[in-house]
């Protein structure tokens, strides 16, 4: 294929769509711009190829077609079945998986999926028994309650926020801290590791139904098999969320012990984080978990997004070739390069270190909040998140972190070399910038001051550092 080819098909699209809504265009075109010219350090984000964006953008948008393939409730799914077919080969052969369900719209979708085929799996309900033949009108208000007092008050067990856990592995704001009683288990708070021994001891305390690995901002492995063994010791149901690190997987970099597919009872991820695809979630389940989980449709989500099923069967073929592994393994030596440089220069991170494609950065050593930092780190064209670090003072709004990760970079080719340089301009910004204070004198956890004119040095350092790795360089735009 021409490299030409690509430019040629997004110049067309803008040209289209500029002849509806001009400022739709423009506006695509200015995130391009933006998305080029920032240091992106968000460890969720990466760029997809623009086989996979192309493969969004078309007519299987328009098509209804609920069901599983071969099962539909709409006619006329025969291309859908092919797509949602391929995509969940690629996925199966790509994870060594049995089954797998491509059929979840977001990261989230995924986990609801897996939380309910779990639940039924798992608890002995005739109320959803009959849920799941009848059509919901023809259930009583008796039924419902029943079901509710069934499957209630069920238990999970899963890491917890501030240790790097997940809002949807059963926290308060999301349903599933209402669908779940639930209890956390957090990091030893000398070394910030994962101590297997007492996340064994809480599920032997707590014998929850779920017991949940997988997390988005803890730097470190997890063994999978060890915490299959706590989960099967207390007849748990043993699910990861691996939304970060399915690239880590896919790419062979997490293998063995820290690769959770053969472990795990059920595996749920996104695609768009490491794995470098579209927006979207997968479930992965062991073959009693296939048929409760193919009722993803209609229990938890509306209709599938075919256009979004054919970009995953693109990303997952891309994620099958050699190549990959190469991604996946720079990934991981940048992400080391970064923390190294970092360390060197005096910065705090959170288990003094990484081995997957973040690093959590304490930035209370700098005497700034998370906020303060993310806000200066930006206002110099380098963009972050800020986090909460394990036992954090500053709570979830403002934080006392910075999440870092290296998956986007990457595909841009930016290596180990370039994230010293990176580590240089942030050590640059955070040390030169203070905290600020409230009209009243006390401390401000938002306000801080950086002089600008360093704030715009740094920023066209990071744009320099950018220029030899210009992001889809066949596409041209002008
Ligand atoms: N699970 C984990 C571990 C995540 O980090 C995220 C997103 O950040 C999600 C689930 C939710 O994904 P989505 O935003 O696609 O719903």
């Amino acid at each position: 294929m021409s490299r030409n080819a690509e430019s040629t098909a997004f110049r067309s699209a803008l040209e289209v769509i500029r002849a509806v809504e001009p400022r739709v265009a423009d506006a695509i075109g200015a995130e391009l711009t933006d998305q080029r010219e920032s240091l992106k350090l968000i460890a969720s984000e990466n760029y997809a190829s623009p086989a996979t964006l192309l493969a969004m953008g078309n007519w299987f948008s328009d098509k209804y077609a609920e069901g599983t393939v071969g099962r539909r409730f709409y006619a006329g799914c025969q291309n859908v079945d092919t797509v949602e077919a391929l995509a969940a080969e690629h996925a199966r052969e790509l994870f060594g998986a049995a089954h797998a369900y491509v059929q979840p719209h977001s990261g989230i979708d995924a986990n609801l999926v897996a939380f309910w085929a779990v639940l039924a799996d798992r608890v002995e309900s005739p109320a959803l028994k009959k849920a799941q033949v009848r059509h919901v009108n023809d259930l009583t208000e008796a039924d419902w309650f029943a079901l509710r007092r069934e499957l209630g008050n069920q238990r999970m067990l899963g890491m917890s926020l501030d240790a790097g856990g997940h809002l949807t592995h059963g926290f308060r704001p999301n349903i599933s801290g209402k669908m779940f009683d639930q209890r956390s288990y957090g990091t030893d708070p000398a070394t910030g590791l994962i101590d297997y021994d007492r996340v064994a001891e809480a599920a032997r305390e707590f014998k929850p139904l779920i017991l949940v690995g997988g997390y988005s901002a803890y730097p470190r492995k997890v063994n999978f098999r060890i915490l299959r063994e706590i989960a099967d010791s207390v007849g748990a149901t043993c699910m990861v969320d691996m939304a970060h690190f399915a690239g880590l997987v896919a790419g062979k970099v997490f293998t063995g012990d820290f690769d959770p597919v053969p472990h795990a009872h059920i595996v749920t991820t996104t695609t768009h984080k490491s794995l470098r695809g579209p927006r979207g979630g997968m479930v992965l389940c062991q073959p009693e978990l296939a048929d409760q989980v193919d009722r993803g449709c209609p229990m938890v989500l509306g209709g599938p997004l075919p256009h979004v099923m054919a970009a995953k069967a693109v990303a997952l073929a891309e994620a099958r070739r050699p190549d990959f592994a190469v991604y996946a393994q720079r990934i991981v030596d940048n992400a080391q390069a970064l923390a190294e440089g970092l360390l060197r220069r005096g910065a705090k991170l959170v288990t003094g270190g990484t081995d997957n494609h973040l690093v959590l950065i304490d930035v209370s050593g700098y005497g700034l909040t998370g906020r303060q930092a993310e806000q200066a780190l930006l206002d110099s064209g380098i963009v972050t998140n800020r986090n909460s670090v394990p036992q954090d003072p500053n709570g979830a709004w403002y934080t006392s972190g910075i999440r870092v990760g290296t998956p986007a970079l990457t595909t841009r080719g930016l290596g180990t070399a370039e994230m010293d340089q990176t580590a240089e301009l942030m050590h640059t910004v955070l040390t030169q910038t203070t905290a600020g204070a409230n009209a009243d004198g006390t401390p401000s956890k938002a306000k801080y001051t950086l002089d600008p004119a360093l704030a715009d040095k740094v920023a066209r350092q990071a744009t320099d550092l950018l220029a030899p790795h210009p992001l889809y360089p066949a596409i041209d735009l002008t």
